[in-house]
């Protein structure tokens, strides 16, 4: 049976109507393919998820042609890079601003938007397209094969559709993929990194971003326009207790009271707006994120440590090449292996740049402070490889030996 209204049958269902499966249903339903979209949420919540997405990730967002759609409901762009850090003094750090267009004039800027607005802005464009899109629905099942199934509960009924092609796009904790039985693979968590919406009046400029390191935090700083700032932690799993409990917001804002952050007291007297919520960091992978009839994209085909924020374009890439496949006509299980290499190797090359980067970072003390001034001075002044620039330009920018481990041996080496 399928819902009241519901023109069936569909050429794709898409499971999950967060960024990624709202892009996708978009860019499909533009073609004339019926799409439908099954979302849990009947309202977007915010859960702590990525509101910063890196050049390459905004290269996507053109080429799929999906950049007014945000720019239109408030995305903004930065431009600059502040390397506050405790290794630095402030001036230096002021000094040393960077701005990306220098590093490479034909990638785009970062863009900021908070996580439910930019949900809600693609699932709306995707309606706008034809796609139909049903929220709240519950228990998903997934049969792959030939001719593939999902079926999910809906205001108490039972409904069952039966498209061409599944595609699972429900993020981290995906049921299309425990279902189709995709082996996940996992590298240990490093370390816990916590997130929050904040507002108030500071000297933070709206153009600019910062990550950096003082004490026992890494920390991140990212403008989401007027007077709001979204501030993430990374921190130790022995530090849990600090950012648990009825404190833990303030506990956040005190924690970003640092010596190398002028702005620093000032954020610390900014209201939440979110929830506060914390995640492991660690990498989860697929080397086959899919089943004869089932695709998986985004989070639920694997995602990277967040501290890199690498997540919103890596499912953006994701919907640029399985769409292009899609829109060759042959839908057979074997014509997505262009889509299967590409991204294992493109979550190889992002997993050694995100467990380099939290390595530096979010490691602590004064050993790890050495080591720190020491690889930033061997890439940035002698010229070492290095990894870090794939996180802003995309893996591919760098060539094979930036993400060798003699590589970060070199860079590490005390
Ligand atoms: C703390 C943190 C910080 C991050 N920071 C960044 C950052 O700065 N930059 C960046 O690029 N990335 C960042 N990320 C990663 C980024 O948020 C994700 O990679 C991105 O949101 C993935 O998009 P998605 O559409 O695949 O999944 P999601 O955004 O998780 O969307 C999944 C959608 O599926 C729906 N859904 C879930 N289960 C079901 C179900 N059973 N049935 C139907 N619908 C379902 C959900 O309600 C949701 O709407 C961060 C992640 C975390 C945890």
């Amino acid at each position: 049976m399928s819902e009241p209204g519901m023109s069936e049958p569909f050429d794709i269902v898409i499971v999950g109507g967060g960024i990624t499966g709202s892009a996708m249903g978009a860019v499909l339903a533009r073609t004339g393919l019926r799409v439908h979209i099954l979302e849990r949420d009947k309202v977007y919540q915010d859960r702590v998820r990525g509101e910063f997405m890196v050049g390459w990730g905004v290269t996507e967002l053109q080429r799929l042609g999906l950049q007014d759609v945000l720019t239109g409901a408030g995305a903004i762009f930065v431009e600059r890079v502040i390397p506050y850090d405790e290794t630095l003094p402030i001036e230096t750090a002021e000094q040393f601003t960077l701005a990306l267009k220098s590093l490479a004039p034909d990638v785009p800027n970062p863009l900021c938007m908070g996580h439910p607005a930019m949900c809600a802005a693609l699932n709306k464009a995707a309606e706008a397209a034809g796609a139909s899109v049903t929220r709240g629905v519950k228990s998903i099942k997934i049969k792959a094969g030939e001719q593939p199934e999902v079926s999910y509960r809906l205001d108490g009924r039972q409904v069952t559709l039966r498209p061409k092609l599944i595609i699972g796009a429900d993020g981290r904790n995906s049921v299309v993929q425990r279902q189709i039985g995709v082996e996940m693979q996992h590298d240990p968590p490093h370390n816990l990194l916590g997130g929050m919406l904040v507002e108030g009046k500071t000297s933070w400029p709206q153009d600019a971003f910062s990550l950096g390191t003082e004490g026992d935090v890494h920390f991140l700083i990212f403008p989401q326009g007027e007077d709001r700032l979204r501030l993430y932690l990374c921190y130790d799993f022995a530090d849990r207790g600090r950012f648990t409990g009825p404190d833990k917001e303030q506990n956040l804002l005190a924690a970003f009271r640092l010596k190398c952050l002028p702005q620093g007291e000032e954020i610390s007297r900014c209201r939440p707006i979110s929830p506060f919520h914390s995640y492991s960091n660690e990498d989860h992978w697929a080397d086959y994120p899919m089943a004869p009839g089932v695709v998986l994209i985004g989070d639920a085909a694997g995602h990277c440590d967040p501290i890199t924020g690498q997540g919103l374009s890596i499912g953006l890439r994701d919907v640029r090449i399985v769409s292009d496949i899609l829109a060759q006509g042959d839908w057979r299980q074997a014509a997505f292996l262009p889509y299967v290499e590409e991204r294992r190797e493109r979550m190889r090359r992002l997993r050694v740049a995100g467990r380099y980067t939290a390595t530096l970072r979010a490691e602590y003390g004064e050993a790890a402070r050495q080591r720190r001034g020491l690889a930033q001075h061997r890439t940035n002044v002698l010229g070492f490889p290095s990894p870090t620039l794939a996180n802003l330009f995309g893996p591919e920018s760098l060539p094979a030996e930036c993400f060798e481990q003699s590589t970060i041996d070199a860079l590490f080496a005390p």
